[in-house]
């Protein structure tokens, strides 16, 4: 995906502050963050959506979630809690397809989301 701004972060071509790496999966702070914590988690490969993402092998989904988790270790927000968010589709605010989790905490996530 030649254009996809998250492959560019993944081959480096784009900056960005990244917080954790493994063989599959990229964590960065996202550039308008929302709370104190506020990282985006993605698969290396492309997948448009959480959907795309769930029918991926190999575990890559859960790959994702493990680094999510990890990211809240890392930024000392796992004990307080946390939310991991997937906008999936336009109408849920989704805007660069190339899936990600957002991992947010820091500060108290009031419920429902708007
Ligand atoms: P979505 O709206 O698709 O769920 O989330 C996209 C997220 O990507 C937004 O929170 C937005 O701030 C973030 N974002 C957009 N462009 C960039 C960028 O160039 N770098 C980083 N680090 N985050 C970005
Ligand atoms: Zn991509």
């Amino acid at each position: 995906m030649n254009d996809c701004l998250f492959c560019k972060i993944v081959a480096k071509e784009f900056p960005a502050e990244i917080v954790y790496e493994t063989g599959r999966t990229l964590a960065f702070r996202d550039i308008k963050p929302q709370a104190p914590t506020h990282v985006l988690v993605i698969p290396k490969a492309h997948h448009a959506d959480a959907a795309a993402l769930a029918q991926a092998d190999d575990g890559l989904a859960d790959e994702v979630l493990k680094s999510a988790h990890e990211v809240a270790v890392i930024d000392g927000v796992a004990e307080e809690g946390y939310r991991i968010v997937f906008n999936t589709g336009p109408a849920a605010g989704q805007t660069v397809f190339h899936v990600h989790a957002h991992v947010l905490g820091g500060r108290d996530l009031t419920w429902p989301p708007g």
